[in-house]
């Protein structure tokens, strides 16, 4: 299942489980739209896999299946990024 990260692990932006702006790879490493799309260049900085939009879970499945409170934040991942 997926985890559903709060946070972008780039800019440590809130991002809600009901948020369209989270990206995440195939090991669900999450990011906002903003440094996937700019620093990030669509690609996760941890594994080099591919950033896609992270599924909304139903509101309704939230309270079963609710969202991680972990918070993941590797900026120097996204700053080693930017110089690539
Ligand atoms: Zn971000
Ligand atoms: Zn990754």
């Amino acid at each position: 299942m997926l985890l559903l990260k709060p946070n972008c692990e780039c800019c440590d932006r809130e991002l809600a489980p009901d948020s369209r702006e989270a990206v995440i790879c195939s090991f669900e490493c999450t990011f906002c739209r903003a440094c996937a799309e700019g620093v990030l260049k669509g690609h996760c900085p941890n594994c080099g896999g591919e950033l896609v939009r992270r599924p909304i879970r139903p509101a309704a499945k939230l309270a079963k299946f609710p969202p991680s409170r972990e918070r993941v934040f590797k900026p120097e991942g996204c700053a080693a990024a930017a110089t690539r």
